[in-house]
């Protein structure tokens, strides 16, 4: 085993503490590993003197990157994109996504899968072979998407309509201003936010925009 001495003065009066650290990967959990730290009684040198944090920090980052990978696989697979369509639609070999999941996932792969759990359509764009007016819709209806779950979780009352009619792809979200009754107390809790047909505003987001 290497002696542990201050790498500046040689002195081998050198105190370590160690704490518990995490490390994660962008979209991985947290995984905890031993953070050295050593400082140099004789002169106050402090840092890592035998490098063992690098390789903790390496194992860590790599259980997070796994733990990732099968996290995001499950999560397409929850939205109906199966290993076999997923590989198909991006052009992978068979069986990249299983070994991927084993642990062998290149920083590329790992990206890669990052883009496709954040924009899950994208999957459908590749199986279009990158069709400029398909991408333009399936970046439309998701916003559309996006909008309207937005709204719900948000409890205004609206009224969307998507037509989809080749390239003239328009969204028409009607929302409908919420005002407060005027006696609330006279119907009771949860009715102030009851819907008034006060105004109508008109959202229309139309392929066109995206050039
Ligand atoms: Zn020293």
């Amino acid at each position: 085993m290497t002696e542990l001495r201050c790498p500046l003065c040689g002195s081998q009066d050198v105190a370590t503490t160690e704490r518990v650290a995490e490390y994660n990967a962008p979209m991985g959990p947290s995984v905890p590993y031993r953070f050295v730290e050593n400082e140099c009684k004789a002169c106050g040198e402090a840092g890592d003197f035998l490098a063992v944090n690098d390789a903790n920090i390496v194992e860590a980052r790599k259980q997070s990157s796994v733990s990732m990978v099968g996290d995001v696989l499950e999560r397409l697979l929850r939205l109906g994109r199966s290993n076999a369509y997923v590989e198909r639609a991006l052009a992978l070999p068979s069986r990249t996504l299983a070994r991927w999941k084993a642990g062998e996932c290149s920083a590329a792969g790992s990206t890669l899968l990052r883009l496709v759990a954040t924009y899950p359509w994208l999957v459908e764009v590749a199986d279009h072979r990158y069709e400029a007016g398909f991408a333009k819709r399936a970046l439309v209806g998701a916003a559309a998407e996006v909008l309207t779950r937005n709204l719900e979780q948000h409890s205004v009352v609206y009224d969307a309509t998507v037509t989809n009619a080749g390239p003239e792809m328009n969204i028409h979200i009607q929302l409908k201003q919420q005002q407060p009754h005027k006696n609330p107390r006279a119907l009771g809790a949860g009715t102030t936010r009851a819907a008034g047909p006060f105004h109508d505003v008109q959202v229309v987001v139309g392929e066109r925009m995206l050039g």
